[in-house]
């Protein structure tokens, strides 16, 4: 299969024909992140720890500060000025994340606090819904905490079984043994968009296809996805995806949870209190309308004033030369560390996003953490939330250098040059 085809299988846009940054551009993105502009242990920072959490633009920094300072007020419930406006930017950021991920409506929408509460909260209301005892949730083995523990809650809850795809020694859904998974008791499958731990990029359209061929839902971990590639949910068809925006240069707190209409309408509420009922008494209480049904209490209304600073900031550059630009970091970063002897890389899957974990001989991958820290080279060492995947590949932990917008092959250099001091160190 051509990699254009497999990045359709992926649901990808094909970043491969979009084109990379010149000098200028990156210079230009770099200048446009502040942190980026300093020293840690008199090195010029080097930051590969995008996927726990990626950089913030200027123009999200402002927006918070702006909001704060012009605008702040509580949304929905007010009639004077402030109120208005405060609830006029926050409906707009919901206007502008259904635009991002092409959702059909903005009443599809939800604020969450992030991809943990967006997959919660459709396993304690879609779930504990329509999952009952003897009935099916269905998983693979690359997901990240926040896409098992939340099923488990429920499974032991409801009597149910969570079922896991296996993957292969490359970090890849084994696709085949996935689908005979499949059963009339699937009541859900989760799965992730792209592997926090490996890289790997999933192919949830197909796996999307093969469920609702079976009237199953889908929903989709976007947490490692919507950074880095376009994602159009009409397009996919999946029918809840979730992501954070934190990872996606906006602020930590806010987060999405996209749902198809029908199925929000029929879900119960997840949290009560105010903004989300139509009427109160105490013998009975009537709810609001979606998307407010699931926002219970006072928003975070800058996060999602910064989130749609952030998600204009990523399109305005355009999220195609943005995957482009990783993949190419990607690329250059897997040649350049797979000379280093007695390195090995964790996750070879055939489609990956910027994501590079590995592991080196004797070394415990916190010791390259703290050393190449020294560098001033941040990268991510440990489990990455997701055990499973560790114990399937007989590690305690990897070492995660990954990448976003405004990294460059010079520092992919610096993180080469740092590991090779490692090993010096343990020579
Ligand atoms: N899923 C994946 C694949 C992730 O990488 C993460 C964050 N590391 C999450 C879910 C959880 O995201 P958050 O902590 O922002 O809720």
């Amino acid at each position: 299969m051509t990699t254009a085809a497999r990045n359709f299988e992926a649901g990808l846009q094909r970043p491969e024909d979009a084109q990379l940054f010149s000098r200028a551009e990156l210079e230009k993105i770099r200048a446009d992140f502040p942190i980026l502009q300093q020293k840690v242990h008199g090195k010029p920072l080097v930051y590969f720890d995008n996927a726990a959490t990626s950089q913030k633009p200027r123009a999200v920094i402002d927006a918070i500060v702006r909001y704060y300072e012009t605008t702040n007020a509580n949304i929905h419930r007010g009639v004077h000025f402030l109120s208005e406006r405060a609830t006029e930017q926050h409906d707009a950021a919901r206007r502008t994340v259904q635009k991002f991920l092409n959702a059909r409506s903005a009443n599809e929408i939800i604020f969450v606090r992030g991809t943990t509460e967006a997959i919660n909260l459709v396993a304690q209301s879609y779930g504990r819904a329509n999952v009952g005892p003897g009935d099916e949730v269905l998983i693979t083995g690359m997901e990240h905490h926040s896409d098992i523990v939340p099923w488990q809650l429920l499974c032991d809850d409801k009597g149910a079984k969570l079922c896991v795809g296996p993957i292969d020694d490359n970090g890849e859904l084994l696709i085949g043994e996935f689908a005979d998974l499949l059963s009339p008791r699937t009541k859900l499958v989760a799965v992730t968009h792209v592997s926090n731990a490996l890289g790997t990029v999933n192919p949830v359209r197909k796996i999307i296809e093969l469920a609702h061929e079976r009237n199953v839902p889908v929903l989709v971990d976007g947490a490692q996805a919507a950074p880095h590639m376009k994602v159009d949910v009409q397009e996919l068809d999946c029918d809840f995806y979730a992501f954070s925006g934190h990872k996606v240069y906006g602020p930590t707190g806010i987060g999405v949870l996209y749902g198809k209409a029908a199925l929000l309408n029929a879900m119960p509420p997840y949290q009560g209190g105010g903004d989300m009922i139509a009427s109160v008494t105490f013998q009975k209480s009537t709810y609001n309308k979606v998307p407010y049904k699931f926002e219970a209490g006072t928003p975070d209304i800058a996060g999602a004033i910064g989130l749609d600073a952030a998600l204009r900031y990523v399109s305005d550059i355009g999220i195609d030369r943005i995957g482009a630009h990783e993949h190419d970091l990607l690329e250059y970063a897997t040649t350049a560390i797979s000379q280093i002897p007695s390195l090995q890389i964790v996750g070879s899957a055939s489609e990956k996003a910027g994501v590079l974990s590995f592991v080196l001989e004797n070394v415990h991958p916190h010791d390259i953490g703290t050393i190449l820290d020294q560098e001033g080279v941040a990268i991510r060492t440990g489990h990455h939330c997701s055990q499973p995947v560790m114990r399937r590949f007989n590690i305690p932990a990897t070492a995660r250098a990954s990448f976003a917008i405004y990294n460059t092959r010079e520092e992919i250099d610096a993180l080469a040059r740092g590991i090779e001091k490692v090993r010096e160190v343990f020579a």
